[in-house]
């Protein structure tokens, strides 16, 4: 009999739960439209009614191998227990793994968001052909997480792939892990309207800064598009960005020697803007990608050291999710 998995996705602001093949077609997807703000019990409710629905649908021809779920957030990976984060309240010390499975009686594996999002664009998208990568996930925080032949690495406790909080600039922003000068201060969507708000500032003149009188609430996405639009200052904040990722992203290849660094999440739509002064960042600054990756060829062949953007979208997270039990089956783990 045919597998299949169940992905769950809880890092976003809306809860979705796909049904998953061993192919990795996504056979349907539930949107519930739950806030994830709404609380915890409620969340679980609906994420097991979404789970069981599913399950009901597809068990027929295939059997459910367990269910994977991305959570935004530090997991201790021996209890199954979350540390407690600012985007999850009130989910820290609650013995998530075991209450589901005690409601659900299937295997769950739960994982960092960003983590289950590598995998995803490893299983199924930028890094298909690859057998190691990282990636960047620039969402309203910066999510990280690595790849290495087929596997999570996870590091002693499970905090592996942090990259986010990696020190880009010595006396930059404050950033709410302790740090200052993280590159998530400078590379995610709150720092791209920050940025914003800052040029606009020092050049109140510029499109950017009526834009921003207009509309203090500007997004990441339209700051983008005033970038394409030709204002030199949004397209600072972007030059910004890339330049931090860029230092973030060359320490990342030294430390690393990876075939692929992929970048994922909201921010990357904007990777026009940002990706030329990335780039450029990162060849100056690492000897290993300049050794890998001579300016004149594309990266697409021999031992290049491959910048890519991600291919998944918000799939990337729902799919590296139902890819965990699945790894299990085959590992020939419960
Ligand atoms: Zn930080």
């Amino acid at each position: 009999m045919a597998y299949f998995s169940i992905g769950v996705d809880l890092g976003g602001t809306n809860l979705r739960v796909a049904a998953v093949d061993e192919q990795g077609a996504v056979l349907e997807t539930i949107a519930t439209g739950t806030a994830v703000a709404r609380g915890r019990d409620t969340v679980i409710g609906e994420m097991c009614q979404a789970i069981l629905a599913l399950r009901d649908r597809f068990q027929q021809t295939a059997a459910l191998v367990g269910v994977g779920i991305g959570v935004p957030g530090i997991i201790d990976m021996h209890t199954g227990m979350l540390r407690e984060s600012p985007n999850l309240p009130g989910w820290g010390d609650y013995p998530v793994r075991e209450e589901i499975e005690r409601r659900l009686h299937t295997r769950i594996i739960l994982e960092n968001d960003a983590n289950a999002a590598a995998l995803g664009e490893f299983w199924m998208g930028a890094a298909r052909d690859v057998p190691s990568m990282c990636m960047y996930t620039l969402g309203t925080g910066v999510g990280g997480g690595i790849v290495l032949d087929g596997h999570i690495w996870h590091g002693m406790t499970g905090m592996a792939g942090e990259l986010g909080h990696n020190t880009v600039y010595p006396d930059g922003a404050p950033c709410g892990c302790g740090n200052v000068g993280c590159v998530e201060q400078y590379a995610s969507a709150t720092a791209i309207r920050r940025m914003a708000r800052e040029a606009a500032g020092a050049r109140e003149s510029s499109t950017l800064g009526r834009a921003l009188q207009a509309d203090p609430h500007l997004s990441a996405q339209q700051i983008f598009r005033l970038a394409r639009e030709g204002d030199a200052a949004a397209q600072g904040v972007f030059d910004r960005a890339g330049e931090a990722l860029g230092i973030a992203v060359a320490s990342c290849i030294n430390a690393l020697n990876l075939p692929m660094y992929v970048i994922g999440g909201g921010v990357s739509a904007a990777w026009e803007a940002f990706a030329p002064s990335m780039m450029k960042t990162i060849r100056a600054r690492s000897f290993v990608y300049k050794a890998t990756t001579p300016e004149d060829q594309t990266g697409q062949e021999g031992n290049a050291t491959i910048i890519t953007r991600a291919l998944l979208g918000a799939d990337a997270g729902l799919l590296g999710a139902a890819r965990l039990p699945l790894m299990e089956q085959e590992h020939g783990g419960r």
